[in-house]
């Protein structure tokens, strides 16, 4: 499996060592690029797009082409996961002209809503798909005000959505890659296939 890591800005490194261990658990090779301009997302198998400063991740990813390359990569149904600053780029309105959306997520957020009112903060967090809680891990993080219809809510915090998927697309509006905590990337990035182990070539 080859994932890329979008790293113009922001928290790379926590994210690879997360994807690793998803795939060493799952038995799966995998081999992570950090991406910093066009030409590499196209070989990707996942993406991921972390936290940092929304309005210039965005903007990098515009100058550097690398956002048509994204849209390519979800228009093929590959999966997304998009935290924090990475969901406000996502979001088709992310209250901001700064912001130079990607539009591929149907949700209006307010980028730091969370933050206004508490810098950081750390909750369990119930998460549809997964058994227990989630140390979920908000850092100035947006708020979600509305969703499209095509968009699951896979969790909520305090009466507002801070998880949610639409088709390949997964993002938080908490940081899932600063606990060792990996079951959120493993359902963003594997949701539905079956582990290594199960497969009949595995066994063989
Ligand atoms: N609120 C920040 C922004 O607008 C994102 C914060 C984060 O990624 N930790 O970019």
């Amino acid at each position: 499996m080859k994932a890329g890591v979008i790293a113009v800005q922001g928290d790379v490194s926590e994210h690879a060592d997360a994807i690793r261990r998803v795939a060493d658990a799952r038995g799966v090779d995998s081999e992570v690029v950090t991406i910093r301009e066009s030409g590499l997302v196209g070989d990707c198998d996942v993406l991921l797009m972390p936290g940092g400063e929304s309005t210039t991740i965005s903007q990098l990813l515009a100058r550097e082409g690398i956002d048509e390359e994204i849209h390519a990569h979800v228009e093929a149904g590959k999966p997304i996961l998009a935290t924090c600053a990475g969901l406000i780029v996502a979001a088709r309105d992310p209250q901001d002209e700064r912001v130079q959306s990607l539009d591929m997520l149907d949700v209006s957020v307010d980028r730091n809503a969370f933050g206004r009112q508490k810098d950081s903060f750390e909750a369990p967090l119930d998460i549809n798909g997964l058994d227990e809680p989630f140390p979920a891990v908000f850092i100035r993080a947006p708020l979600i005000e509305s969703v499209g219809e095509n968009v699951d809510v896979l969790a909520d915090w305090e009466g507002s959505p801070v998880a949610v998927r639409q088709g390949p697309v997964v993002a938080t509006s908490f940081h899932p890659e600063l606990t060792n905590d990996s079951r959120l990337h493993e359902l963003a990035l594997f949701d539905g296939q079956p582990a290594a182990a199960d497969t009949p070539e595995a066994s063989q």
